[in-house]
């Protein structure tokens, strides 16, 4: 049985009281610290034992060789797979004799402890060698989010209760041996030995550096270590170092009580283009910052930056304690994806693990985007400008595919197209809408002129050209786009996904404003008034299929006609269906891996009436299987706005915990960063009913019975926001910046200081819910501490359901997601 990891709830941290070795790969991964320039996942200082070895920067990757047992025109050749590069993390201890390895000895206590607000991850041992040497081990990590280059470890060895003789090895060692976990497609691929050294020059005084390149994708990779070290008369220090390895030897007598304390500060840089000595200077400068910074100013740093980070970004809930741990989690991974992304990408799973080969795919401007923009926005500008950064690659796409404008790849680190199965990644075109859709949310969330011009402007431009030559007007004078993968991966190739339709309507439309507000820079992009004319005259006849019969939309033309996936006979252990039937059986039939048509009624909630949303939503829950974390938290903002109040507290539940409590059996692999965002939208989008256009931001505020309290913050235009949600009114306060016209339901309001609203009482429409047999959320009732109350379930006028709190939550691995259906 997998078994899942369990922590303690604290509304600022995450704590692993004691260790469990079962667990090892998810905490890994769930305690990695990351700055969205270094990754490095949360292994043990002393490297072993570790499930999967990790410590990687945003966008060193390996080229590898994609073999097709049938190849053809356009598919892509080599993939991209992100490198496990120098791991200077590593701080080996021996102990009289005897190296500390938690396998060996007994360990009287070990605590992890991801902080939040101090952006920090603290280990506290205590441990007795076989041989009784008694040790206390504290040590805490940190990658700076104010030194981009920097990480840096405060490591600290106490004998308890007599003299000991204590060496500590602090290392850079490269082309760690990775183990494979196991053959799951959502892992990453394995490269052994991915760098060729270049350069190991031990530390004398100063630093130890060391350079490697990688061996194909020609990527030149630094690192370089320096410490300060506080130990008795006596210790000595020794640097020696050859081939893959650097180490700092330090050697000491304590007496019971005494201390040696090892600063270490780790330094970074990577380059396609720079020379050796050139990166070798550059992490060597690096290092001399940190220093001159210090320890404690690195902490101090690291901390101001979160506190400010947070007075702008932070959300609270009454009453569960578990999914309040849980969406602050989920911003800091957040955060630490894209604090300092600088024109790269953010990956699926950010840089806490190789999982989907650290891929970056439409999660990115789908669901993390969408939080970054009104919480972070500079990381939302620098992951668009990233995109801006591959248009030449993906108009170089576009011309292959025979298509104008550009074609953003599916899943990629430097742009170019990894995705070998044509179907559900070339196919997916509507990762293009995405980008434009990020776009126009970014700028009218800040209203940067700056980046709508020089950044929005080139790629609006470049995806409404790619709509108009995939889409063509039919005999019937309507556009239509055909022959696409929407957001759900169980239907490809289909003709008119209304998700894509629609999105791709947006963007022509916003391409045509954006050029006609910036017409000398639309002239330059080779904009003609004619060309503005034909995406209007495209978005203005745009398909939207709808089933009067059902009086549905189906997620694609002719979907509500196939035959309804047999649900009654799939066993629980068949899901994630991908993995036990083939894509042509899935295809084939009506069953929905995640949100599609009901992510199209969040993202363009105003192309659908109320009654159109309730009865869209009832059909779509009826096929919709999860097997995607991208979805359940798309169905908790969809359940919250058409008043299945209850049912979207279960999804929220889903969404947030994902990783804290390994829902898909995949955090091993790293974080789910799609999902993590999807707590917040849940709240803020859902309970909150927000929804920003047109430089207006709305809410419609709504809490589940069993929450008292939700209080969220956001940036919007300039302004600091405060929204406070109880269920008798909400209050809104304008914290900084000018008055601001927002919206609470139907009226509009003029927020210079505070206003108070009641929170009106929602009902759910009179329409029947139901989950594919098996895969039903589990209800949720807060979970605070150890005692969970039990809960009703109006929406379902239903009866107590059961906690959701760790130790009764059952995984997916036993058919977990079958709880009560009272929701339903
Ligand atoms: C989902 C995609 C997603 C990818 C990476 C797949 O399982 O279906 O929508 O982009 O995972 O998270």
């Amino acid at each position: 049985m997998i078994r899942h990891p369990a922590f303690a709830c604290d509304p600022w941290q995450v704590c692993e009281k004691t260790l469990s070795l079962d667990v090892l790969a998810q905490t890994e991964s769930i305690f990695a610290l990351s700055n969205g320039h270094i990754g490095l996942r949360g292994n043990l200082d002393e490297g072993e034992p570790h499930a999967l070895p990790g410590t990687y920067l945003n966008s060193v990757y390996e080229l590898r060789p994609l073999p097709y047992a049938e190849a053809g025109y356009g598919y892509p050749e080599s993939g991209q797979t992100v490198v496990n590069v120098t791991n200077g993390k590593l701080i080996r201890l021996l102990v009289d004799d005897e190296p500390f390895d938690v396998r060996y000895g007994t360990l009287h206590e070990h605590e992890r402890v991801l902080d939040m607000r101090a952006g920090t991850l603290t280990r506290r041992v205590r441990w007795c060698s076989p041989a009784g040497g008694h040790v206390r081990i504290t040590s805490t990590r940190l990658v700076s989010f104010t030194h981009r280059a920097v990480a840096a470890i405060k490591y600290e060895v106490e004998p308890v209760d007599r003299p000991l003789r204590v060496v500590v090895q602090s290392e850079l060692v490269a082309n760690e041996t990775v183990p494979r976990i196991d053959a799951d497609p959502r892992a990453g691929a394995l490269i052994p030995t991915p760098l060729v050294l270049e350069e190991n020059i031990p530390a004398a005084e100063g630093a130890a550096v060391m350079v490697h390149r990688t061996r194909v994708s020609g990527l030149r990779v630094a690192a370089a270590m320096r410490h300060e070290v506080d130990g008795p008369q006596g210790t000595r220090i020794e640097a020696d170092g050859e081939g893959d390895v650097s180490r700092v030897t330090v050697a000491t007598r304590l007496l019971a009580g005494q201390r040696l304390r090892l600063i270490k500060y780790i330094g970074y840089g990577w380059s396609a283009v720079r020379s050796r000595p050139a990166l070798h200077d550059q992490v060597v400068a690096a290092l001399a910052a940190a220093k001159l910074t210090g320890w404690d100013g690195l902490c101090a740093e690291q901390r101001e930056f979160l506190d400010e980070f947070w007075a702008g970004a932070d959300v609270e809930l009454e009453d569960d304690e578990e999914v309040q741990q849980a969406v602050r989690f989920g911003l800091f991974h957040l955060l630490q994806a894209g604090a300092r992304v600088e024109q790269r990408p953010i990956p699926g799973k950010g840089l806490t693990g190789s999982g989907y080969d650290g891929h970056a795919f439409w999660d990115t401007e789908g669901f993390v985007l969408p939080v970054l923009t009104y919480t972070y926005p500079r990381a939302a500008a620098d992951a668009l400008a990233w995109r801006l950064s591959i248009l030449p690659k993906a108009r170089a796409r576009a011309a292959q595919l025979g298509l104008e404008g550009a074609a953003f790849p599916w899943r990629t680190i430097n742009g170019e197209e990894c995705s070998g199965y044509w179907p559900a990644g070339t196919a997916a075109f509507h990762v293009n809408a995405d980008i434009a859709d990020a776009v126009i949310r970014y700028v009218d969330a800040t209203e940067d002129v700056g980046f709508e011009r020089d950044v929005g402007l080139p790629l609006l431009v470049a995806t409404a050209r790619l709509w108009c030559s995939l889409g063509f007007f039919g005999p019937d004078g309507r556009f239509r786009i055909d022959g696409v993968t929407g957001p759900d991966e169980y239907s490809a190739i289909r003709d008119n996904n209304v998700f894509t339709n629609l999105m791709a309507r947006r963007n022509l439309l916003a391409a045509a404003a954006a050029a006609e507000r910036y017409p000398a820079d639309a002239e330059r992009l080779g904009v003609a008034p004619e060309e503005i004319a034909g995406w209007r005259k495209a978005a203005g006849a745009m398909y939207i299929p709808y089933d009067e019969r059902l009086g549905v939309h189906p997620q694609h033309e002719g979907f509500t006609q196939h035959e309804v996936w047999d649900f009654a006979s799939t066993r629980p252990e068949q899901y994630p269906l991908m993995l036990h039937f083939p894509y042509f059986e899935l295809y084939r039939k009506q069953v929905v891996k995640q949100a599609d048509l009901v992510l199209a009624m969040h993202l363009c909630s105003d192309c659908f009436t109320p009654e159109q949303k309730a009865r869209n939503f009832a059909y779509y829950e009826a096929l919709t299987v999860r097997d995607s974390s991208l979805s359940a938290c798309t169905q908790a903002v969809l359940a919250a706005e058409v008043g299945f109040l209850e049912l979207a507290y279960a999804y929220l539940g889903e969404a947030a915990l994902m990783d804290l409590r390994d829902l898909q059996n995949n955090t091993r692999d790293g974080v789910h960063m799609a999902s993590l965002a999807g707590a917040w939208l849940a709240l803020v989008a859902g309970f909150g009913g927000m929804r920003a256009d047109n430089g207006v931001i709305r809410f419609a505020p709504r809490l589940p019975a069993l929450l008292r309290r939700l209080a969220f913050r956001l940036r919007y235009r300039g302004r600091l926001l405060a929204v406070e949600v109880t269920p008798e009114r909400t209050v809104y306060r304008l914290l900084d910046g000018p008055p601001l016209t927002m919206v609470h339901y139907d009226e509009e309001i003029t927020l210079s200081d505070e206003a108070t609203r009641p929170t009106p009482e929602v009902r759910p429409p009179d329409i029947e819910i139901r989950q594919p047999p098996g895969r039903e959320p589990l209800p949720r009732v807060p979970f605070r501490g150890c005692a969970a109350r039990p809960g009703r379930s109006p929406a379902a006028g239903g009866r107590p359901g059961p906690a959701a709190g760790p130790g009764d939550r059952k995984g997916p691995e036993a058919g977990g997601r079958a709880g009560d259906p009272e929701t339903a």
